[in-house]
């Protein structure tokens, strides 16, 4: 029996067509022999990322080799970028761990930024930077454009990265003679977009290029020395103020994974070799690609259809089983396939114009505000077809109790994939004696039941080690983790171990 169909949700006495929610139950559940072969299957390809690429986990390095020790000093920039707001951030590290102080300012990223020509989309991101420093520095407008900042960029996509900047002490004396500037011991290229970003002419190219151009055509001052996942971020913010960190997972818009591997695993590493004595370094697991050869895990003709409609079909389709953009849309293709069956809205009236008509529509916030509807007659669930958000009038209880599981089923599954993401990493990594995760995104933090279904589907793979295993909610991972890091490039840059 799947924790789906345990749930009391699933009183289909009280509906008129209870093989409705039977027939939904058993395309979107996941038994446990089912979640045992997806956590086999991660490990393997795990495996496989870090001897080749071109798996269908990409095992990114990230040339992140230690962890904070807490004395990092300084002043740092930040940029978290990757989802659907952009922020700047400024870090204040002095020396000791705790709470550093933090100042920042957030912009929302327009479909425009997202979809429109590269070089518009950097240009927006400078301009962010500059509108940052006209609200927190305008004292001093004279001054925070004379000292030179560094800044570490959170680009939340898959990126194949050269070096963070703590590589030059070790890079090759012969080969560093060739390169002009030190920028150019950091390179990361966009390998694919994901999350519906379409930004022309940015794959293949060197992201920092891209970034610190636009810096300088708005006449900022300011230097890109670190280019980091949120993943890392977060993994590295988290251990900060908890040193058992040992992954950092996203639940966001997107979802993904780094974590600490053992270097000597990374056996396709390539490039300049990282300072003497490195044992470790986190690996950006990009997780969303898992099983695009879609055999491991049973796909609906929902999950198809949604797939075929992203601009990169066959791309990341586990990231689309999962994460906050994309499973409310599941949700509404659901709900439109069940209106059109007649098994739903049989006496309710939509509006033409009602978002449930619109792709991506059905946002993942209202699947939250549903499952969290425990009154007997779903009077909020109720509010919510009704509102203008829908505009749907005449829903019947029975109506609602359908949409209601779907959303639980829906979102379950989706609680259960990353649980068995996790369960993967940490079988991976030895942990199983212990060691905490990071997680940040709108899921795991407003989700309702998000992390405890986790857990559970946890405790069904592992047994009774899951126990060891904690979940925390990561703060702020991109934005804190992208200044750390760039702090640590700084101290490794400089000397200081
Ligand atoms: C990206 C990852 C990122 C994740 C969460 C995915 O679409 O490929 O790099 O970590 O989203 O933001
Ligand atoms: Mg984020």
């Amino acid at each position: 029996v799947t924790a789906a169909a345990s749930s009391d949700l699933y009183d289909t006495d009280a509906l008129p067509n209870p093989e409705v929610i039977t027939r939904l139950n058993a395309m979107f559940a996941l038994p446990l022999d089912r979640l045992k072969v997806i956590v086999k299957q991660i490990i393997s390809d795990m495996k496989t990322g870090l001897e080749r690429d071109g798996g269908a986990i990409k095992m990114l390095p990230t040339f992140v080799t230690k962890r904070p020790s807490g004395r990092e000093r300084g002043s740092y920039l930040a940029i978290d970028f990757g989802g659907t707001n952009l922020r700047v951030c400024e870090l204040v590290l002095n020396g000791h761990a705790g709470e550093p102080q933090l100042l920042q300012s957030k912009f929302q990223i327009s479909e425009n930024v997202k979809t429109g020509s590269g070089s518009a989309l950097f240009d927006f991101i400078a301009e962010c930077v500059r509108s940052f420093f006209q609200t927190h520095h305008a004292l001093d407008a004279h001054d925070w454009n004379s000292k030179r900042w560094q800044l570490g960029f959170t680009f939340s996509f898959p990126v194949d990265q050269i070096s963070i900047k703590a590589e030059i002490e070790n890079f090759d004396e012969k080969e560093s003679a060739n390169l002009s500037t030190d920028t150019s011991f950091i390179q990361g290229t966009l390998i694919t977009w994901t999350k519906g970003f379409t930004a022309t002419n940015v794959i293949d190219r060197d992201s920092i290029r891209l970034l610190e151009d636009a810096f300088e055509r708005m006449n900022l001052n300011i230097e890109v020395t670190a280019l980091v996942n949120d993943t890392t971020g977060t993994l590295i913010s988290h251990a900060y103020q908890n040193p058992d960190t040992y992954a950092g997972v996203i639940l966001g818009t997107g979802s993904n994974c780094a974590y600490v591997e053992k270097f000597s695993n990374i056996t396709k590493f390539r490039g300049p070799p990282p300072p003497l004595g490195t044992t470790e370094m986190l690996i950006n697991m990009e997780w969303g690609g898992f099983d695009d050869a879609q055999v491991v895990i049973p796909r609906t003709k929902y999950d198809l259809l949604l797939d075929r409609n992203t601009p990169t079909p066959g791309s990341y389709t586990f990231e689309q089983l999962i994460s906050g953009m994309y499973i409310g849309e599941i949700v509404r293709l659901v709900v439109l396939d069940l209106a059109r069956t007649g098994d739903l809205f049989a006496k309710a009236t939509i509006v033409v114009r009602s978002p449930l008509h619109k792709q991506y529509g059905f946002e993942t916030s209202y699947m939250s505000r549903i499952e969290r509807d425990h009154s007997f007659d779903l009077a909020d669930v109720k509010a919510l077809l009704e509102g203008d958000e829908f505009e749907i009038v005449g829903t019947t209880l029975a109506d609602r109790k359908i949409i209601k599981a779907v959303c639980e089923m829906i979102g379950l599954r989706s609680a259960r994939l990353a649980a068995a993401g996790v369960c993967a990493v940490v079988t991976k990594m030895n942990k199983l004696n212990g060691c905490t995760i990071g997680i940040d995104g709108s899921l795991f933090e407003k989700y309702p039941h998000y992390p405890n279904r986790m857990r559970d589907a946890m405790r069904e793979i592992l047994g009774i080690s899951s126990e060891n295993i904690l979940l925390e909610q990561a703060k702020d991972g991109s934005g804190q983790g992208a200044g750390l890091i760039a702090a640590l490039a700084a101290e490794a840059a400089v000397g200081i171990q």
